[in-house]
């Protein structure tokens, strides 16, 4: 197995899990027998994962930025990428409203499944609800004051917070920056060799990976629901996909090659383990410890960008999530037989780039975001039940454009300051 590619041997997991849940669910127990001895090994290898990510982050911003020497390219790095990222989203929920008005597949769904799908997932849709009622009372500044914490040791105690363990270890980065090299050498060595460290854990996690998408596929596999679920809501489906496609092969490549120059199909086979990891965790703050590895090792991009440009990334770039939230929106409104006008419209591009920005980097949060950006449009938040069946499919896909996103804004932040290397 040793000189096979890693992404060769993740994409034999994800099918090989798939195949197999497939079999077993042939047999009587099949389906308890996943769901008891299979499905652990997942959430083993998602833990590992999630485990890594805040010493990852400490240590890979504290090294990152302390190498820089300046502030200034630090504030620059910073301006850039918020620029590019606000950009990508803003595109994003652009082409979501744009396919969503295009193929119409609200229109699709009959009053018959309409009405059963309202009953069948009612519940599981004000349990979503619900989730969304903390974030919806909140002020308009309410994220900027989440981004400071109060404790950072309660801080790096919850993977939830990782934009205040950036903050702490930016904060830590520029002190290191301001003073004189001998005072600082001492703790910046320590951070160093604690970085090494920590990419050498990511490496051994990573043996397991292929066996870690096994047991996440077919545990996937199966809990989904029929597949009668899947073709009545086959227009809304194909609609994200689409959206997501245009983003992964047109948008992305097109802003590649413009900035950078780089080859497109290239670069997304050098990202394409975290690609696929991003697809079998559908969380981008799992990916994050691969997305680092790859764009480093694969693309060439220095350390002192990915350490910032990506985890900050990971937190409030979601491309995927922003598109899928507009389509889901408007499908349900659609199904509703709603009219939304163009104003409805533009408010939401503005509230599904927020959403996004705010939905944490984990399964499903996508859909607890989609909650505010329907309150705010007026569309009747029952309509939740109506895509909940086929909303983790979906979360694999956009956590996929997501980790792509932040790759090439990774990359073209990089070729911008000169820390790109050839490849
Ligand atoms: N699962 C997505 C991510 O982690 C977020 C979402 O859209 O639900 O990037």
């Amino acid at each position: 197995m040793k000189r096979i590619p890693l992404f060769v041997k993740i994409f034999i997991g994800i099918i090989g899990g798939v195949l197999f849940a497939l079999l077993l669910l042939q047999f009587e127990g099949g389906k308890q027998l996943i769901q008891d001895w299979i499905k652990p090994f997942g959430t083993i290898f998602i833990n590992l994962l999630k485990l890594i990510a805040v010493p990852l982050i400490l240590a890979s911003l504290i090294k990152g930025i302390s190498d820089l020497k300046d502030i200034s390219k630090l504030s620059t790095m910073g301006f850039r990428t918020i620029g590019f990222y606000l950009f990508t989203t803003l595109i994003s929920v652009s082409l979501g409203l744009l396919v969503v008005n295009i193929i119409q597949p609200g229109e699709s769904i009959s009053e018959e499944t309409r009405t059963e799908l309202l009953s069948d997932y009612s519940q599981n849709a004000s349990q979503t609800q619900a989730q969304a009622v903390t974030q919806k009372s909140r002020g308009p500044l309410s994220f900027i004051e989440d981004i400071v914490p109060e404790n950072i040791v309660s801080a790096a105690s919850i993977n939830s917070n990782m934009l205040q363990v950036i903050f702490f270890a930016l904060f830590l980065g520029i002190a290191i920056i301001m003073l004189p090299e001998t005072t600082t050498k001492p703790f910046k060595d320590f951070f160093d060799s604690f970085n090494e460290i920590i990419l050498k854990i990511i490496d051994i996690i990573m043996l397991a990976a292929p066996y870690g998408v096994f047991a996440l596929m077919a545990s996937l596999v199966a809990d989904s629901p029929s597949l009668e679920l899947f073709q009545a809501l086959l227009w809304y489906g194909l609609s994200v996909l689409l959206g997501l496609a245009t983003l992964i092969f047109i948008f992305y490549p097109t802003m590649l090659y413009l900035f950078t120059g780089r080859n497109p199909a290239k670069f997304l086979k050098q990202i394409l383990p975290a690609q696929l990891l991003a697809f079998s965790t559908s969380s981008s703050a799992a990916t994050l410890p691969v997305t680092m590895e790859v764009v480093e090792n694969n693309v060439g991009v220095d350390n002192e960008v990915t350490s910032f440009v990506l985890p900050i990334g990971a937190t409030i770039n979601m491309d995927g999530t922003a598109l899928y939230q507009s389509v889901a929106a408007v499908f349900i409104a659609q199904a509703f037989g709603m009219e939304l006008s163009l104003g409805a419209q533009l408010g939401i591009i503005l509230t599904a780039t927020l959403a996004s920005i705010g939905s944490a980097a984990v399964p499903g949060a996508g859909m607890v975001m989609l909650v505010i950006v329907m309150a705010q449009a007026g569309i009747p938040e029952a309509g939740l039940a109506l895509i909940f069946a086929v909303d983790r499919p979906l979360d694999m896909f956009r956590t996929m454009v997501n980790v792509t996103s932040d790759s090439t804004v990774a990359t073209i932040i990089a070729k911008g300051l000169g820390k790109l290397e050839p490849r």
